[in-house]
């Protein structure tokens, strides 16, 4: 590889959307200088590695770190490992607090991309999906970014939220392209156990109904394709040039540090994640432990079907090597190609009907290894 890549968790979020289940600090805004101390100091004890290509800052809401932690921990990755001409700097916002100052320090420091997690623009799908930005201010927080230089900016939809028509779907995906973003995500709305979401389900709340999200989705590659963004990944659409080079190397199998509570890395052919509660993570770093737990060395086998299985989410499919080509003479690889779910063009294996990826991903996992 010629080029680093490095994830930056930022666990701090004002407070818990009703459907997440993410590992986050609701508040704790005491924590915050202590946090960027740590994540600065895991950085500073990495190993070597070569200048950084994509940093992708998630969360939580890095935005409500705020732009001194946030230049702090980016100075701190240049300092230990360069950053390389052209690099992607990316970090997640919130469109509530992309305020002007915020943004032009942003860019000042560095930043090139922000994904905005605008989830809807129709105002009572964000108030059932607990959003307290409202539909203008997202438009809002794009422009803001072009006038401060941001190269890309990305937004986070979500569709099929109980309540959503067709036509209120239709309109949030066309405002977001006319709010002149050049890549968009669109997820389907899960509900997860524990959430608050979960609890209103379990009650007398109506469920996401998974076919009108199956045509929700339908809905959105037109629209977006239509409008010139290929989609490039099962849930990703971007403008040539405008993909996320970030998520891309995660995709391809690419090793990537990453930094911070909870925060999950591939180096060296290890997986493994950071400590997942903030004040055993802090804890860790400041008595000078690692905060890191190796879960698996990828190795043979299991690192080829791996890569088939992450690369099966790309638009343009994967080589198919041994686990493709293994996948495609099983029983359950033969089902899927006469259905058109996945097809051998070429060398590549590519994924046909991407609504049925995750059926794919599990015919790859399923292979047996190739000696029993
Ligand atoms: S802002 Fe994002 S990470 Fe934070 S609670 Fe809401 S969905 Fe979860």
């Amino acid at each position: 590889m010629s080029a680093g890549v490095a994830y930056v968790h930022i666990p701090f979020c004002a407070r818990r959307c009703p459907y997440c289940d993410f590992r986050i600090s609701v508040g704790r805004e005491e924590a915050r200088d202590r946090y960027v101390a740590s994540v600065v100091a895991e950085i500073e004890r990495e190993a070597d590695w070569l200048p950084l290509a994509a940093v992708y800052f998630g969360g939580g809401t890095p935005s409500y770190l705020g732009a001194g932690g946030l230049e702090k921990i980016l100075a701190a990755l240049e300092r230990r490992f360069g950053i390389a001409a052209g690099a992607e700097i990316s970090l997640e916002a919130n469109p509530e607090d992309w305020s002007a100052a915020l943004v032009q320090a942003l860019a000042a420091a560095g930043f090139t991309r922000v994904s905005l997690g605008a989830q809807s623009l129709d105002p009572s799908v964000l108030r059932t999906l607990g959003r307290v930005h409202t539909p203008e201010q997202v438009p809002a927080a794009v422009d803001l970014a072009r006038k401060a230089g941001f190269r890309s900016v990305n937004l986070d939809l979500i569709f099929g939220t109980p309540g959503e028509s067709p036509t209120s779907w239709e309109r949030t995906v066309a405002k977001a392209l006319a709010a002149d973003s050049d890549h968009v995500s669109c997820y389907a709305l899960t509900i997860e156990p524990g959430t608050e979401m979960f609890q209103r389900v379990a009650g007398s709340e109506a469920a996401p109904d998974p076919d009108d999200q199956a045509d929700r989705y339908e809905a959105a590659d037109r629209l977006l394709s239509a409008a010139g963004l290929n989609r490039y990944e099962v849930s990703n659409w971007a403008r040539p040039g405008h993909e996320c080079r970030y998520n891309q190397a995660v995709w391809a199998q690419g090793e990537y540090a990453a930094f911070g509570m909870a925060a999950h890395r591939f180096r060296d052919g290890v997986r493994g994640h950071n400590l997942q509660r903030l004040d055993a993570y802090l804890a860790a770093v400041e008595a000078g432990r690692s905060p890191f737990i190796a879960t698996e060395k990828v190795t043979g086998w299991d690192r080829e079907v791996e890569r088939v299985f992450l690369g099966l989410r790309r638009a343009g499919g994967v080589r198919a090597g041994p686990a493709g080509e293994a996948l495609v003479e099983s029983a359950e690889g033969r089902r899927l190609v006469e259905a058109g779910v996945i097809a051998l063009q070429g060398e590549r294996i590519v994924v046909r009907r991407p609504l049925l990826t995750d059926a794919a991903a599990r015919a790859v996992l399923a292979l047996p290894p190739p000696d029993c």
